[in-house]
């Protein structure tokens, strides 16, 4: 057993079981050299900038995980907030009512968590405007597959699912309860409040 914990590094074929082992663990891989790569290792190339990093979350070190995100958000269409709905923050994993949370939240960072004084402006939370969630149209068919034979189709049923289905999605949307997630747009902030 070699102690290689480095990406890549810690696998070896062996030509008498005709396959991929993790040198650490004994895994064996077959064919399969890139799944084997990660068995075990706990130092990553980043694939952006090439850096060493622990831990895999993602594919790139933390630094560059970061800059893809703030440039997947620099690259969303903006749109004036109606006040509608909720707020999200992209950097926070945080949702908000209003511009109120949203400056009350700021002024926490900035007094409670840092010892010493940072500045943290809207931008930095990279809002996110939220779009309400719908529920699922409900099938029949899908709610009730598991139980099927394979050749059991809408036709089978002896009253009409199509009814039975309206009913209910329509149901579905008139109670359930409201819930948002982000959506399409960033906030801009030209009218800023
Ligand atoms: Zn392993
Ligand atoms: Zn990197």
């Amino acid at each position: 057993m070699k102690d290689v914990k480095k990406y890549g590094e810690q696998i070896e074929y062996l030509e008498n079981i005709k396959g991929w082992v993790c040198s650490v663990c004994n895994r064996y891989f077959g064919e399969q050299k890139d799944a084997a790569k990660y068995c075990c290792a706990k130092i990553f190339k980043c694939e952006d900038c090439g850096k060493e990093y622990e831990r895999r979350c993602y594919t790139t070190c933390p630094e560059c995980h970061e800059k893809r995100n703030v440039e997947r958000y620099n690259k969303m269409p903006k749109k004036v907030w109606n006040g509608e709905g909720m707020i999200y923050s992209d950097s926070h994993d945080k949702f908000f009512n209003d511009f109120e949370e949203i400056h009350d939240h700021i002024s926490y960072l900035e007094f409670s968590v840092k010892p010493e004084k940072i500045t943290i402006s809207l931008e930095d939370l990279r809002l996110i405007i939220c779009e309400k969630t719908k529920p699922r149209d409900f099938s029949l068919m899908d709610f009730c597959s598991d139980e099927f034979q394979e050749d059991t189709d809408i036709h089978c049923f002896s009253g009409d699912p199509e009814a039975f289905e309206n009913d209910i999605n329509e149901w579905l949307q008139k109670n359930t309860p409201t819930s948002y997630l982000p959506g399409k747009f960033a906030v801009d902030f030209t009218e800023a409040q």
